[in-house]
């Protein structure tokens, strides 16, 4: 784990008119707050432009951008802490679509997840004040239509992802959500913690809870178990009675998945064979048809349902957790059970899929797309952490100034679980403003 860089005390960046006005704060330091509710008018922020869309190392820089204006519906927030995810690594490439042909402004700042304080709020927003430590869901949407307003906001024409299709995410010191976002923070967690789940734990809340309907007693397969969906895919199986059976590619990830409730693990390396590949040659397809089949062999062990003579068919998944996409979808659609449902929400690994379709129709299984969650479903899994009943799995806390390098561990898939990096709380272990 990397530890808080030090950060600059505070240089003093006010200018004073006649006197008769309040202070203007310029800006100040990273790490250093002006007074409550003082909006300065820049602020440093990781920023991304077109021109410079590559590798997290290169496509992040720091820059002095100005604070933003605060709409009636929104509210700026101070940051203490942004959680990283993998959105940030596509806004970086301009992967698969430039993030800035969608919100038209020149530059990005990205980041979806966060914790902080609120600094001024809208002239709309009653249910927020000043001064209130919360952290934000990333899902926006006009709340005027029927979608927001008796339907489901994510059926929004205007929905967006904060933080991806907006440009005012929390790789700034000061982030504008509109005011429908903002969740409580779980009091008795840090600054980071309470940053690092809600984009990777809402999406799985909603994917299985609400898009796949799992139910107790059900096999849930759940691909890339130790990462960021994963990790909460897995307490959230267990939590409602259905058996999570966890993908990983290490021992050490094994064993995380196991503390948070897996049933079992299947290590996908064993399976040299498994995934999918463009222009595969006749014997290449055989040869990763007989990995999945072994993998499903391996599937039916780990739930422990094999016949009595060890060679009958188990049961296969019922659900299929899927976000890697290319290299892995042909199998989850093979291995699935008859009327088993595969809830997809992403596609690390390609989104061109490729896949068999008798597969599907003849056992009658479905594919369900699903993306991020709304605010009813936020607040719901917000309570279940509130509780401690499913819980945060923060692996590695950072400085601010490693932002693009945390987003470059993700690239290379070497962290497990979720990633936070500090903003304005200037150590880690803090669970509130006065503290800080
Ligand atoms: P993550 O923390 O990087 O975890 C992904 C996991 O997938 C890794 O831990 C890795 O585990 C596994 N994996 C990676 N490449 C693989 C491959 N080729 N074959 C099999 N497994 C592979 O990322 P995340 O935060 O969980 O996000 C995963 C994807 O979902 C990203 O593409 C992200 O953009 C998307 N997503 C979409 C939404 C939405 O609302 N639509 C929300 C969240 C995330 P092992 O190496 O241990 O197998």
């Amino acid at each position: 784990m990397s530890t808080a860089l030090k950060l600059p005390v505070a240089r003093t960046d006010t200018s004073e008119d006649s006197g008769e006005h309040p202070k203007v704060v310029e800006s100040t330091p990273v790490g250093v707050a002006p007074p409550l509710g003082v909006v300065p008018a820049r602020m440093d922020a990781w920023v991304i432009r077109k021109e410079r869309h590559g590798l997290p190392m290169e496509a992040f820089q720091r820059e002095m951008v100005s604070v933003p204006e605060v709409g009636p519906n929104e509210v700026l927030v101070y940051v203490m802490a942004a959680g990283i995810n993998y959105n940030g690594v596509w806004a970086g490439l301009g992967k698969p679509v430039s993030v800035l042909d969608g919100h038209k402004r020149p530059y990005h700042v990205a980041g979806s997840d966060m914790s902080g304080v609120v600094w001024k709020v809208g002239s709309a927003v009653t249910k927020w004040k000043v001064g209130d430590e919360v952290i934000a869901h990333c899902n926006q949407s006009c709340g005027e239509c029927g979608a927001c307003n008796g339907g489901d906001p994510l059926a929004c024409e205007d929905q967006k992802i904060w933080g991806y299709e907006t440009p005012d995410g929390s790789f700034a010191q000061y982030a504008l959500v509109q005011g429908q976002q903002l969740l409580r923070k779980p009091p008795k967690m840090t600054w980071e913690e309470a940053a690092s789940y809600g984009l990777t734990y809402f999406t799985a809340y909603r994917m299985l809870v609400d898009r796949a309907k799992v139910r107790p007693g059900e096999n849930v397969l759940i691909w890339g178990a130790s990462g960021g969906l994963g990790v909460f895919a897995v307490q959230i199986t267990k939590m409602m009675g259905a058996r999570p059976i966890a993908v990983v590619s290490s021992d050490e990830k094994a064993k995380l998945v196991m503390e948070l409730g897996a049933h079992a693990t299947i290590n996908r390396k064993e399976f040299k064979d498994l995934a999918w590949h463009k222009d595969e040659t006749p014997e290449q397809t055989k040869k990763r048809m007989d990995a999945t089949k072994a993998f499903g062999k391996k599937f039916w062990e780990a739930v422990g349902e094999t016949g009595p003579d060890g060679s009958r068919r188990g049961r296969g998944p019922d659900v299929v957790f899927e976000h890697v996409g290319q290299e892995t979808f042909p199998a989850s659609v093979f291995l699935a059970n008859r009327f088993a449902r595969i809830v997809i929400c992403g596609a690390t690994s390609g989104f061109d899929l490729h896949f068999d379709v008798r597969h599907l129709w003849m056992r009658q299984k479905s594919i369900i797309g699903s993306h991020f969650a709304n605010a009813d479903e936020c607040q719901r899994a917000n309570e279940l952490m509130m509780r401690g009943l499913v819980r945060p799995v923060l692996t590695e806390t950072y400085s601010y100034l490693e932002i693009p390098y945390t987003h470059e561990r993700m690239r290379k898939n070497e962290h497990q679980g979720t990633m936070a990096a500090l903003v304005g709380a200037p150590r880690p272990g803090l669970h509130n403003f006065s503290e800080a």
